[in-house]
């Protein structure tokens, strides 16, 4: 199988652990990360610091170029400004990870810095004190793009063994999921858990639950080290929302949101407030819920492998083929959350969070 493998996973990695564990004297390396103008693929780049930041002021703003597409020979100069810090566990302390905002030259936001408008939201409705928990899920590709270890001409056996599976022939490609996981939770991501997903090869995580901003801060920087270990063996990890067409379920980004008031004695009646307000605004929600404007999402959202009809908003308790899910134990408890159930993989979690902050907490000439 080792044609389907990159070729830098194949370099010798004990090698590669001789020259990490070199001393560095006081110097820091930081890696910045951040949202290309695709608004889903990251980009990043190291320097050297002359001392380990304390703090996110201690690391300077910098900046990237990048051709522009459309003008070849023309240059475009966006600034990076650092807005949380996290430890490396690549480079290993006291290096670090930094997840930075894209500006255009004049310190506007870049057209796909959706966190900018997502702050300012949070700010807002910070007196909720809302929180979100969300489910990351992905499929492993080789690097010719074919699903990780499937047969080359044929399928895999029908869904139903792998959803949580355990065997070489039910779960392919559990290093990936562990590693990430260990990963995050050195680098001080909010990780609560993983799971083989229901199609062969596909994964998902969960982060949260996180307070405002911090949701989308800690998934995109989950993001970045799952791609990041993912080259490490040689695979891809994609978050398309319908990797594979047919009978094989999608892959979704599900938010979980609460707040102090439906986490309280009797929340249910706030939640279903919340899902009245989600309601009105579903047709404007799914051009948010991908990067396309929901066309990517409308292969998912079709009503069949555990999703509601893109065209269709519904909400019931523990049923999977809705828009949002009240779990069992929210309306046995009658307090809780709800389970937006419709943003794809391939979401930005800031435009997704911002948008339910606003739908759910905003009156609506805020
Ligand atoms: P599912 O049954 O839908 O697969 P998971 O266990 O995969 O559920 O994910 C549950 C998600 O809900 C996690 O991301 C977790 O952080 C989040 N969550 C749990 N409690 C809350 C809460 N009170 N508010 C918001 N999110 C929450
Ligand atoms: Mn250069
Ligand atoms: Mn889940
Ligand atoms: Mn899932
Ligand atoms: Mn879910």
């Amino acid at each position: 199988m080792t044609h389907t493998l990159s070729v830098s996973s194949q370099l010798n990695k004990v090698l590669r652990s001789h020259y990490l564990s070199l001393p560095q004297g006081g110097l820091c390396q930081v890696t910045y990360v951040w949202i290309d103008g695709s608004g889903e693929n990251l980009r990043c780049k190291m320097r050297t610091l002359e001392s380990e930041p304390s703090s996110i002021e201690d690391i300077p703003e910098w900046n990237c170029t990048f051709i522009r597409i459309n003008h070849p020979g023309t240059f475009n100069t966006m600034i990076l400004v650092p807005v949380c810090i996290f430890r490396d566990p690549f480079m290993l302390d006291p290096n670090k990870l930094v997840l930075c905002e894209v500006l255009k030259i004049n310190r506007k936001p870049a057209d796909t810095n959706h966190r900018h408008a997502c702050k300012k939201i949070m700010e807002k409705v910070k007196e909720s004190i809302p929180w979100f928990g969300m489910e990351q899920e992905y499929t492993l590709l080789g690097i010719d793009g074919h699903p990780y270890s499937w047969p080359s001409n044929s399928y895999p056996k029908p869904q139903g063994p792998y959803n949580c599976g355990v065997g070489a022939d039910r779960a392919y490609g559990r290093d990936i999921a562990e590693c990430h996981y260990k990963a995050c939770i050195y680098a001080g991501i909010k990780i609560c858990g993983i799971n083989a997903e229901s199609m062969p090869s596909q994964w998902e995580f969960q982060v949260g639950p996180c307070e405002g901003i911090v949701a989308g801060d800690h998934l995109w920087m989950a993001r970045f080290l799952l791609h990041r270990v993912c080259e490490d063996f040689g695979v891809i990890a994609t978050l398309d929302p319908k990797p594979i067409s047919g009978n094989w379920n999608g892959s979704g980004c599900h938010t979980n949101f609460s707040t102090e008031a439906t986490r309280a004695e009797g929340g249910l009646e706030h939640i279903e407030m919340s899902i009245e307000k989600l309601r009105a605004r579903h047709v404007e929600y799914i051009r948010i819920s991908d990067p396309h404007g929901g066309q990517d999402n409308q292969r998912r959202l079709t009503g069949f492998n555990s999703t509601a009809n893109i065209h269709e908003f519904s909400a019931a308790v523990d049923r999977h083929g809705v828009s949002i899910r009240i779990p069992l134990q929210v309306s046995q408890d009658k307090r809780g959350y709800l389970e937006d159930r419709r943003p794809a993989a391939n979401c930005d979690p800031y435009a997704v969070t911002g948008a339910i902050a606003q739908t759910c907490l905003m009156e609506d000439d805020e």
